[in-house]
């Protein structure tokens, strides 16, 4: 995991390679340490002057192994919002853990697209999934630039980011970085919290 393949290929190519081996090794993780795990990170942010500072969150509904934030979502002083992909974009909607979910593109559940949508300027903090990130907070995706294009807007870059990956997948490679590529704020993983830049 030290070394790219082959600093000839593609940035594409080079991501798409990571993706596939990161994506696997979540996917091999054995439940039970999935789940504890999970619980480790929902710990270290939930005892964060971030997180305790923050009233509205934006997080996500995980899918193949990522982190699992259900124990957060016990947090009932919080306003939570969950994304919702439509089209080329993330639609951001406010959601109270009690209410049902939908499955939406890509088998993600989704709130439902009546409830109520959520502005950058109400958010305090934004947990982002990742098939992996950087030591200096750059973030592997799944292909789609969702996020990517969510942070081009500058109303939504300035909101903090919390980049959410197991131990395994925040890495010490740095693969080549893209024009649209943007830093996330800190990452999040069972070991703890760690802040990029300070
Ligand atoms: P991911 O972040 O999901 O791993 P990439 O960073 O490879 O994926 O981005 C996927 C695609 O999304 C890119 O090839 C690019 O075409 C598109 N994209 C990313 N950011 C933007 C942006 N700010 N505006 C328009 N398209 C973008
Ligand atoms: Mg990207």
């Amino acid at each position: 995991m030290e070394k790219l393949p082959d600093p000839t290929m593609t940035t594409n190519y080079q991501k798409k390679i990571l993706r596939d081996r990161f994506l696997q090794q979540r996917q091999a993780l054995p439940v039970k340490l999935w789940r504890s795990q999970s619980q480790r990170i929902c710990h270290h942010l939930a005892n964060s002057p971030q997180f305790m500072a923050a009233r509205t969150i934006l997080a996500y509904q995980n899918c193949h192994q990522e982190p699992n934030l259900d124990e957060l979502f016990t947090d009932r002083t919080k306003q939570w919002g969950l994304p919702r992909c439509v089209g080329k974009e993330l639609l951001w909607h406010d959601w109270q853990p009690s209410e049902p979910l939908v499955i939406g593109r890509y088998g993600i559940l989704e709130p439902h697209s009546k409830s109520p949508l959520m502005m950058p300027n109400q958010i305090d903090s934004i947990l982002v999934p990742a098939v992996a990130i950087d030591r200096r907070g750059y973030r592997l995706g799944y292909g789609g630039g969702y996020y990517d294009r969510l942070f081009a807007d500058p109303l939504w870059r300035k909101i903090p980011t919390i980049g959410i990956v197991f131990d395994f997948a925040y890495i010490n490679l740095d693969w080549s970085i893209e024009p649209w590529d943007i830093p996330l704020d800190a990452v999040c993983t069972e070991s703890g919290l760690a802040s990029f830049g300070c």
